[in-house]
């Protein structure tokens, strides 16, 4: 069997490419996006209720990995990137159905110009991802404390000491206003060292790494097992 689906939304995310992303959902708090949801689903009785539950399920399509072949086994980089476990044991993006499944907070509901949004955070989801649809996060049954997570038993480890430069500092200054979690969302992004597994492991140094995030390039490069934030370019 095979089904055909409809887009319910799209998201519109902090960030504007996979590079750098949260590998799971509820790791950064600062990383805000909205799901704008369309017509003719976006009416407001099908969301009637959604605001009294603080955090939503958002089913999602890999929309970037859609021309990439499903593998029986991936490389998950919580291993090193160097053991291989079946997909089905995995959050991989290559999968035979390639959908995505994240928890993340719920912040509001908001109407612009005839449009309805639902803004969240703690997301890891790509700019212009689309949406297939959103259930309530319900704790009684979604919350199992004694469950047990295999290879990945705990949040990933702060990757060490940050350290902004006086150009970026004064930067996410300079851009506190328009975005004021900015500095933030850095930080909290960079703790969970983006960077491909065999680099973080071979500890290569001094190569400067970027990542589009909102209307910038952020630029950092790891240094004596710091990780310094060199400046934020914008691409506006
Ligand atoms: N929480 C979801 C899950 O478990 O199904 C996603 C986990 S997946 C490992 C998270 C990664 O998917 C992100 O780090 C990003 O690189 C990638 N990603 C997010 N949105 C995507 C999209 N629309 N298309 C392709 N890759 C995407």
């Amino acid at each position: 069997m095979s089904f055909a689906m409809q887009t319910i939304g799209l998201v519109h995310s902090c960030f504007r490419e996979k590079f750098g992303i949260p590998r799971q959902s509820g790791l950064v708090a600062e990383a805000r996006a909205e799901i704008e949801i369309l017509p003719p689903f976006d009416r407001d009785e099908a969301f009637s209720s959604l605001e009294s539950f603080s955090h939503i399920w958002v089913i999602f399509v890999f929309h970037q990995c859609l021309r990439q072949k499903w593998k029986a086994t991936v490389r998950p980089p919580r291993l090193g990137g160097n053991r291989r476990v079946g997909v089905f044991a995995s959050r991989s993006t290559f999968r035979p159905n390639p959908l995505g499944l994240s928890v993340v907070k719920l912040d509001g509901l908001a109407r612009r110009q005839g449009h309805l949004y639902l803004q969240i955070s703690g997301v890891d989801l790509l700019d212009e991802t689309p949406v297939l649809d959103i259930k309530p996060y319900l704790s009684y049954a979604d919350s199992l404390p004694q469950a047990v997570s295999g290879y990945a038993p705990r949040a990933p480890k702060a990757a060490g000491q940050l350290v902004f430069s006086a150009e970026a500092e004064a930067q996410c200054q300079h851009y506190a206003q328009g975005y004021p979690q900015l500095r933030a969302l850095i930080e909290n992004l960079l703790q969970l060292d983006p960077r491909p597994a065999y680099r973080a492991q071979t500890g290569e140094e001094g190569e400067v790494y970027a990542m589009r995030l909102l209307d910038f390039d952020l630029k950092w490069e790891v240094r004596n097992s710091e990780i310094h934030v060199l400046r934020l370019d914008s691409t506006g």
